[in-house]
């Protein structure tokens, strides 16, 4: 009798995790809208702490992450040991399912929410349960309605993506109160830095022991390529987390570069200064040739079509003069466009496109 080996139950259910796409056939030089990346690169401090430490890449690197957590801490007025820092945020997720939820467990994720959350409820044997939006907003009683005995974890992020709208402060609060203690509130802050003015969720980590603030310096710090990002929670929390975390999880030049980025403040300044400039001139151009888009948090702005073939038939357009942005039709979207808002050369090209598309120019 032949014996095969066999991943545990459900592995194979997993579907794997698409990124933005970064090449068109035809087409040397693309202009890519579709992954959310900074067009103005990193901090050149960034790029220096990255060269420099090279030089150490025969040591390990140290395991407390000591330096970053302080820069962290330093620059966002948290306390460093109640951080905790993963390669990209998607890890620092990871270890709250690890270490929150298993199989018979439920994670709330909602409507048009992160694709990587069911992935995550999946990798540890739980079972994501999706709650409906409202116009494509975070619906704090929906998802208090869907709590149940087996929920574990609520997935959410705040700016959204790829709708890039927001859940007000009260509204946050409301939600955090009214779940029970034992069911734990991810405030996914991927795109805090791109609000003036906000926490990114940390006062609501303060005021409730059951929710984690996850942040990363793969968006406004352009820092993709990188993969450092990091979570703020109890202190408690964050020990537990602690111990799924591997000792050599960020190297060296990881933590040096991300800690030269997160203090360069004029650098993320202009950047959130550039990018909303821009996302509202995306945005009105849009409105104006009768595209659906909502106000945007974020550095993506999300174009609605009349229907799944105008914009199937948009995105076709946009190909064939080598933009690529982000058809969202496995986040529910099928009649929507994701576009980053990329610097002036690159809004003023994709609304070309469109509005030609659209026979407006
Ligand atoms: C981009 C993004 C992240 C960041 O992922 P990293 O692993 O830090 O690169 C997290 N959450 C959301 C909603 C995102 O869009």
């Amino acid at each position: 009798m032949a014996e095969t080996i066999k991943p545990k139950a459900g592995i194979m259910d997993i579907a794997l995790y698409v990124s933005g796409e970064s090449h068109v056939d035809g087409h040397t030089e693309v202009l890519k809208l579709s992954a959310n990346e900074n067009p103005y690169g990193c901090s050149d401090k960034a790029k220096a702490a990255f060269l420099r430490t090279a030089q150490t890449l025969n040591r390990y690197p140290g395991t407390d992450h000591r330096a970053l957590r302080a820069a962290i801490g330093e620059v966002h007025g948290l306390d460093p040991d109640r951080l905790i820092c993963g390669v990209g945020s998607d890890e620092v997720l990871q270890f709250i399912v690890q270490a929150y939820a298993g199989e018979g467990d439920e994670i709330i994720t909602t409507q048009h929410g992160f694709s990587m959350y069911p992935i995550l409820a999946k990798m540890v044997g739980a079972t994501p349960v999706t709650v409906g939006e409202d116009e494509r907003v975070i619906d704090v009683d929906a998802i208090l309605a869907a709590v149940t005995t087996r929920t574990r974890v609520v997935f959410l992020a705040n700016p959204a993506n790829p709708t890039g709208t927001m859940v007000e402060r009260g509204e946050m609060e409301r939600l955090a109160a009214g779940l029970p203690r034992s069911v734990l509130l991810v405030h996914d802050g991927a795109y805090a830095e791109f609000v003036e003015n906000f926490d990114g969720g940390a006062a609501l980590v303060d005021a409730y022991p059951n929710v984690i603030m996850t942040r990363t310096f793969s968006k406004i710090y352009g820092l993709g390529g990188l993969r450092v990002g990091w979570g703020y929670a109890s202190r408690e929390i964050i020990d537990v987390l602690t111990r799924l975390r591997q000792p050599f999880n960020l190297s060296e030049i990881q933590m040096a570069t991300a800690e030269a980025a997160v203090r360069d403040r004029d650098f993320v300044e202009r950047c959130r200064t550039e990018n909303a400039k821009w996302r509202e001139w995306l945005r009105n151009a849009l409105v104006q040739m009768g595209v659906g888009c909502d106000a945007s948090h974020a550095n993506f702005v999300l174009a609605r079509f009349e229907n799944p073939q105008e914009a199937e038939a948009c995105n076709a357009a946009l190909r064939a003069d080598g933009i690529i942005v982000r058809p969202v039709k496995s986040y529910g979207l099928p009649q929507a466009l994701r576009i980053t808002v990329g610097d002036e050369s690159a809004c003023r090209r994709v609304i070309h496109v469109i509005a030609t598309f659209k026979g407006i120019r």
